[in-house]
């Protein structure tokens, strides 16, 4: 192959390309009456929203979404989170405080330092950090609940010290919530939580309705209709990213154990079979070990069909001349997840530059990440890692810039500030300068 035919081989599902399932089309018929595009769905979701605030919210949440609030019980309250808890499984309560603890620890050492720097004559230059007033964080719920989500999102929001973290997550036809959402949100610090997903929950947040506070920044992962919502009310409120489909590619030499990658691969498969698995290795012999072992992992998975139509619509196997090359493919790819399944994993590690993540060695699977060991798993997909960074503290803080001079700093430039003020055509600009006395 040469780096073109590479390149396309490796593109990955782009948004335009998601058509609904039969169910997803009935819904559009039910709700407007006739058939639309997801852009056009997400669009007037958005649209009526913006307009008719509340009323639009419960009844989108209502003929989507199959749940019944009003305006009072679309948010969880205290009783319910408590009894949600109270009713849930202890170890798994746990397992959820030791993943924010190591989140917290790990985000904690991102947090950035305002600063201040002299320059001649006493003069100052700063950089202040502030946390965001409130932002929004969606949750996914639609086919599956995701309380590592809310802590992947929350967490660094509570550690940049964002005062307001307003959580959305779609309810189930009954309009509860999952237990562990909501034991996440209170262990990562949420603030408030209203039961609405998809478009209409980003709408919300975006533009503020009666019940739903506007935010800031809306990060979160979500299904096409909420990533296409976050674009459409990009300029209202901030986002964080673009998320598409989850990949995974993994670089491996003749050292990896196939029974590994076939299952890190497959943890990636049954996502959606829209996810990608990726090896490239230099080994034919691994090569052809791994593709046995997923086929005979496949049967013992829960969610076997949506792995095997991933692994048989986007999974590859690239065999490679060495090692050297395996990388090169890998930052042509930039993928969301990459391992390095090598003997030496961190020789390689400089030449690595496009990933979203990078787990090194046989005892760094993709789940240590994506669950527990402290790093972020909201990533960059789609090859968009070439310039997006993971979500992290910083995604919810911005920078201010200060600059304070005595007079006899401001004298020391005044000329040179009035030349090109005037170059510019901006005597106001000059006149502000040449007014303290220079
Ligand atoms: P979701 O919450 O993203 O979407 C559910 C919402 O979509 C519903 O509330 C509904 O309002 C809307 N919707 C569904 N069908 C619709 C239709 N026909 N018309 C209008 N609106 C409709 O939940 P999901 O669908 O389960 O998707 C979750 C996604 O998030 C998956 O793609 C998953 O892989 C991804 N995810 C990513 C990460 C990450 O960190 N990258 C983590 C968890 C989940």
């Amino acid at each position: 192959f040469n780096k073109e035919e590479m390149a396309e081989i490796l593109e990955k599902p782009a948004f335009d390309k998601v058509i609904l399932g039969a169910g997803g089309r009935a819904k559009v018929k039910e709700t407007f009456g006739e058939e639309l595009s997801v852009q056009q769905v997400v669009e007037r979701i958005v649209e009526d929203v913006r307009r008719q605030g509340n009323e639009a919210v419960l009844q989108y949440t209502r003929s989507i979404d199959g749940a019944e609030f009003t305006a009072e019980t679309l948010e969880v309250t205290p009783a319910e989170m408590e009894s949600a808890i109270a009713a849930a499984d202890r170890e798994v309560l746990d397992a959820l405080a030791a993943a924010v603890a190591n989140v917290k620890r790990f985000h904690a050492e991102q947090l950035p330092k305002s600063w201040f720097t002299e320059r001649e004559q006493g003069a100052i230059l700063g950089q202040k950090c502030t946390p965001l007033d409130r932002v929004g964080i969606y949750v996914p719920g639609g086919t599956a609940a995701y309380p590592s989500s809310v802590i992947m999102n929350a967490v660094p929001a509570a550690v940049a010290g964002v005062k307001e973290i307003i959580m959305v997550v779609p309810p189930s036809r009954e309009g509860t919530v999952n237990p562990y959402v909501l034991a996440a949100a209170k262990l990562s610090g949420v603030t408030r939580i209203f039961k609405v997903g998809g478009a209409q929950a980003v709408a919300a947040l975006a533009f503020g309705t009666e019940t739903i506070p506007k935010v800031d920044k809306i990060t979160g992962p979500g299904n096409i209709f909420v990533t296409l919502a976050k674009k459409a009310v990009y300029g209202h409120a901030d986002i964080d990213m673009l998320a598409g489909p989850s990949e995974i590619l993994i670089v491996a030499d003749h050292t990896a154990d196939p029974q590994y990658v076939a299952a890190d691969m497959l943890s990636q498969a049954e996502h959606d079979v829209l996810a990608s698995s990726i090896l490239i290795t230099d080994s034919a012999e691994l090569a052809a070990k791994v593709e046995k072992e997923v086929a005979s992992q496949l049967a013992t998975l829960a969610r076997k069909d949506i792995a095997a139509q991933s692994i048989e619509d986007n999974g590859l196997i690239i065999i490679t001349r060495d090692i050297g090359e395996a990388i090169e493919l890998a930052n042509l790819s930039a993928p969301e997840h990459l391992e390095l399944l090598t003997a030496e994993p961190f020789k390689l590690l400089p030449y690595v530059r496009h990933a979203g993540a990078i787990f090194m060695g046989q005892y760094s699977p993709e789940p240590l990440g994506d669950y527990f060991a402290g790093p972020n798993h909201v990533l960059p997909t789609g090859g968009t890692a070439r310039f997006y960074s993971v979500l992290n503290v910083e995604t919810f803080m911005k920078k201010t810039s200060i600059i304070a001079y005595t007079q006899e700093a401001l004298a020391a430039v005044s000329g040179q500030i009035i030349k090109l003020a005037e170059a510019e055509g901006l005597t106001a600009h000059a006149n502000a300068v040449k007014m303290r006395g220079n």
